[in-house]
């Protein structure tokens, strides 16, 4: 069973939440309506040793940021502010403490850096690999918080940064995060700032952030807003670095791109008139670009890709567990 039939199953076999506001699987956070305006947005990732991370390529530190910035990164996708945070742990015996102080050292810096403290958590003896669990929430005005089922036909689809340099990271396996490559894969920077301006932003439709690759996200996204999308590959925004490298491996860099894995840049719509001054707005607040990758039309779902303005198939394979 593949990871998404998978989740469907569960969905349909539990209660659906019966409080209106309260939402439940299917989004990169469940939302809980508070006492005011406000709504809580909750998010959990676990982390195994052998599949999300490789202690011959990735060092303690690291993995202690990355484990809380892809829950935090889910936080910033709903437009939130991540608040608290519950950690859960596996550990073989063996692990070195030396190691582990490492590790705590590593989610303290991300935790202080976006001020989320840890509440709780468990702590495991396991028999096999390390297995991480952060629990984050976060909060929102009720009104600004970004579902994946808000994109309309007419939309554009756009990303936040550059991707596809922790994909090619994970194929070299590269090492420590001290490269640009390396640091895009091990220690991956959640879009809080970005994810913020954009909930605020009426222009902006729907939102999620890429964990899995744009080739899988996409699509998720698409069939949460009912909508079908086009994304023209030559648009997708990388860097020179990933540019260089993929010329060396003879990898074409644009399907690296679309196909990607633990980017970690945020996927949105907007509003096709508010693009320009919601493009102006971000790069006069935050100095930073945001991209326009595509254009969501009337459909069930279908993603198609166009390069030069003719439609082509991607060769490379996205992440699935299953
Ligand atoms: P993300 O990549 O943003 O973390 P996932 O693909 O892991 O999102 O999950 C998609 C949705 O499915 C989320 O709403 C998540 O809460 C839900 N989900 C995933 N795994 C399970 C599970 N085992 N039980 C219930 N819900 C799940
Ligand atoms: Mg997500």
């Amino acid at each position: 069973m593949k990871e998404d039939a998978l989740i469907e199953l569960i969905q349909n076999k539990i209660p659906k939440p019966k409080k209106h506001g309260i939402l439940g699987i299917g989004d990169d956070c469940a939302v809980i309506p508070g006492r005011g305006s406000n709504s809580w947005v909750i998010t959990t990732d676990l982390l195994t040793e052998g599949v999300h991370f490789d202690l011959k390529t990735t060092n303690a530190f690291d993995l202690g940021y990355k484990s809380l910035a892809v829950n935090i990164s889910d936080v910033a996708s709903m437009g939130a502010t991540p608040r608290y945070s519950f950690l859960s742990i596996a550990l073989p015996l063996k692990t070195p403490g030396s190691w582990i102080k490492r590790w705590t050292d590593g989610f303290r810096e991300i935790s202080k850096k976006y001020n989320v403290c840890v509440l709780g958590g468990d702590t495991n003896r396991s028999q096999s690999g390390i297995a991480i669990n952060f629990c984050v929430i976060g909060e929102a005005s009720t009104a600004q918080i970004k579902l994946r089922s808000g994109a309309r036909p007419g939309n554009l689809i756009c990303i936040s940064r550059p991707v596809g340099k922790a994909a090619l990271a994970l194929k070299l396996k590269v090492r420590g995060s001290r490269t640009e490559m390396g640091k895009a894969l091990h220690r991956p920077e959640p879009e809080v700032k970005m994810g913020k301006l954009l909930g605020k932003s009426k222009a902006v439709t729907a939102m999620m952030d890429l964990s899995d690759g744009l080739a899988r996200d996409l699509p998720r996204l698409l069939k949460a807003s009912k909508v079908s999308g086009q994304i023209e590959l030559d648009s997708l925004p990388v860097t020179s670095t990933l540019v260089r490298e993929c010329k060396r491996l003879r990898i074409p860099p644009l399907e690296i791109a679309a196909s990607g894995g633990d980017d970690y840049a945020l996927l949105f719509t907007v509003k096709n008139p508010q693009f320009v001054s919601l493009r102006r707005r971000i790069l006069r607040t935050l100095k930073r670009e945001i991209f326009c990758i595509g254009s969501i039309s009337e459909g069930k779902g279908k993603l198609t890709w166009t390069q030069n303005g003719k439609h082509c198939k991607l060769s490379l394979n996205s992440f699935e567990h299953f």
